[in-house]
């Protein structure tokens, strides 16, 4: 079969796979069809959806040039990304998921881990650690709208729970402690988005704040609303560099 630059396929199943030894994630066709080109495609997808996940896309044979136009290595295929749809989550009741290697520069070495259960069952485990491992795993932004209405609950359910955690108790803005406990003895504090996930932000650690009513009335309703908005991203970023170089 041969391909010409430019062709382009529509409704293209593909599936992420183990990379070799300690390499990213990648993305083949499942259909012999394309001989296993390789399969240009985001990043993130491959790194927030379990190995074996399938996606399907509309994919473009592309072939890099030299200066003088003549063609250069391979051709490969290129996933439009505005087309990219989840087909379906690997059925495995074991997730394996690819974690980029902390403390590497390149940012190319990964290694896989196994997970069992899915994130409803571990939902109400409160030990911090286990709950920021989901909450980074399942930290998904490009592609809310493909997956079920359920999931996004028990994600948003992790993260809140995870912010509320990671608050001590203490307002996340102001640093006073939280206003009155509710009436199962927990703290009082409101989970506030920093990027609205109308407007693309992400259910995800450093996108919420746990913070006091008067907190989150001041950065919703107040004249410096935005500049207190950027307050407080800023302290939760410091916030999270600071427990990521911690775990
Ligand atoms: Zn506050």
């Amino acid at each position: 079969m041969s391909y010409t630059d430019g062709d382009e396929f529509e409704q293209v199943v593909l599936k992420t796979f183990k990379g070799e030894s300690e390499t990213r994630p990648r993305v083949k066709p499942i259909d012999d069809f394309f001989d296993n080109m390789k399969v240009e495609f985001p990043r993130n997808l491959r790194e927030n959806y379990p190995i074996g996940t399938t996606f399907i896309a509309t994919v473009k044979v592309c072939q890099k040039h030299n200066k003088d136009g003549s063609l250069r290595g391979p051709k490969y295929l290129k996933a439009d990304t505005s087309t990219i749809d989840v087909h379906e989550k690997s059925k495995s009741s074991e997730e394996e998921m690819a974690v980029q290697k902390t403390g590497t520069q390149s940012g190319r070495a990964y290694e896989y881990i196994r997970r069992t259960g899915v994130i409803e069952d571990t939902a109400a485990e409160s030990d911090f650690n286990q709950l920021r491992e989901i909450a980074y795993s399942k930290a998904l932004d490009l592609v809310e709208s493909t997956i079920s209405q359920a999931k996004i609950r028990a994600r948003q359910e992790v993260i809140k729970r995870y912010a509320l955690l990671r608050s001590k108790s203490q307002c996340e803005a102001c640093e006073e402690p939280a206003p009155f406990l509710k009436k199962n003895g927990e703290a009082y504090l409101e989970v506030h988005h920093i990027i609205e996930l109308s407007k693309g932000g992400a259910d995800a650690p450093d996108n919420v704040a746990a913070i006091c009513p008067n907190c989150h009335a001041r950065v919703t309703h107040s004249g410096d609303a935005n500049i207190y908005n950027t307050t407080i991203q800023n302290k939760i970023r410091k916030l999270e560099d600071a427990i990521n170089k911690l775990t």
